[in-house]
């Protein structure tokens, strides 16, 4: 009792409840942890998705205006993100989002066809009027990706550990892949509280990087993806026009 007493005099942030990736804090059951986490319980539209028998659609072009910023680079206990400095957005359908930050899941999140791949890479935007839209980049062990090289020996090791080195310049755009073509539905955060109406891009074609890479990785942070969600008769779509839809960086 007298802890809750001591309790309420401090008041609580969202991020001081300790949701994570192991079997007392994990995704079953972090519609538990907290009144602001139902969605992960309840909610019918979530993320991450297995992506099975998409319907191909022309699709629009995914305008990308991402500039450099320095480097600003956290480990947060769940997940490895990179802060991006404001003015860096993509617009698509008319509505533009602006770039937050981007950050890792090992193994991925999304899977093809019951395929997990080695890594995910998302980046969070959000419109004027707090929309959010992420870009799902899959990782597969490959060649060495130099175009990581710049911030990838910076990985913070500890949780709360963060670096930022002014030197160290980066552009988000230099890590996608070259085709953009992506798929496509509704979904939701994969972390709590796992808010719906996300709208998700999640790039066709994977990012891959050296194996060596993807280690360096791993042996700060594996294990935090959340499972599958299902589909629940959400319409989820493939890019299918002919020309690569490429995008373009202003
Ligand atoms: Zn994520």
């Amino acid at each position: 009792m007298n802890h809750n007493k001591t309790k309420k005099k401090v008041p609580q942030h969202t991020e001081a409840v300790c949701w994570g990736y192991e079997a007392e804090n994990g995704p079953d059951i972090w519609g538990q942890l907290s009144s602001g986490y139902g969605l992960c319980s309840t909610g019918i539209c979530q993320s991450p998705i297995d992506i099975v028998h998409p319907t191909p659609a022309k699709l629009s072009l995914i305008t990308f205006n991402y500039q450099s910023t320095p480097l600003n680079i956290r480990n947060t206990g769940n997940t490895i993100e990179v802060a991006y400095q404001s003015g860096s957005w993509i617009e698509v359908d008319g509505m533009k989002y602006h770039l937050l930050q981007f950050h890792f899941h090992a193994p991925s999140e999304h899977t093809v066809a019951g395929d997990l791949s080695d890594m995910e890479m998302h980046l969070v935007h959000e419109s004027e009027n707090g929309m959010l839209a992420v870009i799902g980049a899959l990782i597969k062990s490959g060649s060495i990706n130099t175009a990581f090289n710049p911030f990838w020996n910076y990985l913070p090791s500890t949780t709360g550990e963060s670096k930022q080195i002014k030197d160290v310049i980066l552009n988000a755009y230099d890590l996608l892949p070259i085709r953009k073509h992506t798929y496509r539905y509704t979904g939701s955060l994969t972390t709590p509280p796992c808010s719906e109406g996300v709208k998700w891009f999640v790039l066709t074609t994977p990012i891959e990087m050296s194996h060596s890479q993807i280690a360096a990785f791993k042996s700060i942070m594996f294990g935090n993806n959340r499972p599958v969600q299902p589909l629940n008769g959400r319409e989820l779509l493939v890019d299918a026009t002919k020309e690569s839809n490429i995008g373009s960086k202003d």
